[in-house]
């Protein structure tokens, strides 16, 4: 099933292309059920230990099954580690000499920070343009859906997700910007509810040209200064 985004061709330039998150949920939800069940079985196994160490009664009803549910959720989340983000790149990859900013906007993104490998989530803000070769547009959310479904920090993934684009297509540049937040800073440490943490990586033209970095920024209508 493909992304049929909603294409405006702003005033000769620009393409904005509204991202929709649900296809990739889709494919992720069927994967599921590929895990292998030897890992599956090794981290219940474990997830049972840790559930007596925090004191809980692992044999009591409503537990029974938590261990395997939290194995899964986990495999699940770290499912990044079995993808070739460069790959997804290069697998629709398409000669075309169009040479202007495209946006992929608000691409939800769930990941565990590797601290304390508890969520962080937010946006991802991501555009290139063009040198010779575009790819599908569904391919750059898959891109960040790879990077984020690891253990991570939000700089590293925002760089990871701006280089694998800048090696793939070797575009005149990309700008990546992420907002997130951090439920170990919400729900432990700080605890401070309402903060959001922004990072940004550029490449080529969104370093080298003010305007262009600029109108990216504008054009994914943040709060960012
Ligand atoms: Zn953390």
């Amino acid at each position: 099933m493909k992304i049929k985004p909603r294409v405006s061709l702003c005033p000769g330039k620009l393409l904005l292309l509204p991202h929709n998150c649900l296809i990739d949920m889709k494919e992720n939800y069927r994967k599921e059920e590929l895990f292998s069940p030897e890992v599956i079985e090794k981290l219940s196994y474990h997830y049972r230990e840790i559930l007596s160490i925090l004191g809980e009664d692992p044999t009591r009803e409503g537990l029974l099954k938590t261990p395997e549910r939290v194995a899964k959720a986990m495999a699940f989340l770290t499912q990044g580690y079995d993808a070739d983000p460069k790959e997804i790149l290069l697998s629709a990859k398409f000669k075309e000499e169009y040479r202007q900013m495209v946006i992929v906007k608000d691409i939800e993104l769930y990941s565990l920070c590797e601290h304390h490998m508890l969520p962080f989530y937010g946006k991802a803000h991501v555009a290139y343009i063009p040198n010779g070769y575009i790819t599908g547009l569904s391919k750059i959310a898959r891109v960040v859906e790879a990077f984020a479904r690891r253990l991570q920090v939000q700089e590293r993934l925002t760089v990871q997700i701006r280089d694998c684009i800048q090696e793939a297509l070797n575009p005149m540049g990309v700008a990546v910007v992420i907002e997130a937040s951090h439920m170990c800073m919400q729900m432990r440490g700080v605890q401070k509810q309402n903060s959001a943490t922004t990072t940004s990586a550029f490449t080529g033209v969104f370093l080298s040209q003010m305007r262009t970095r600029e109108e990216f920024i504008h054009l994914i209508g943040s709060r960012l200064r």
